[in-house]
């Protein structure tokens, strides 16, 4: 890996930060209405109920990403980032390039049923 393709990575890595954090703060906003906020009517209610559930799910998938992307952000200038934690192969740079976080190559993961 190049300095140029880490920087970019850095970068990138910093924006999906950016854009999670901003993601969940929504999404709380969406789950913790304030007061008069809140559904009116019995149907409105429901669909909030619903609503409630995707929300929850959606929060929890996008702060583990967001766990993740901070810990690769801390890795990423120390030797282990972007080797592949079970074979100690080099990951390729078009997976980091989509998920910067990855501490698999595609093949370990597959293996490892994650
Ligand atoms: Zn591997």
């Amino acid at each position: 890996m190049t300095k140029e393709e880490k920087q970019k990575l850095k970068e990138s890595i910093e924006q999906e930060i950016e854009t999670l954090s901003e993601e969940i703060a929504v999404i709380q906003k969406a789950l913790y209405p304030e007061k008069g906020e809140g559904p009116s009517d019995k149907v409105a209610h429901l669909n909030f109920k619903l609503d409630q559930s995707i929300h929850i799910q959606r929060y929890e998938e996008a702060t583990k990403r967001l766990n993740r992307l901070k810990h690769a952000y801390l890795k990423i200038d120390t030797p282990q980032y972007g080797i592949c934690q079970e074979c100690e192969e080099p990951i390729p740079m078009e997976r980091l390039k989509l998920m910067p976080e990855s501490i698999y190559c595609v093949a370990c993961m597959e293996e490892l049923g994650l």
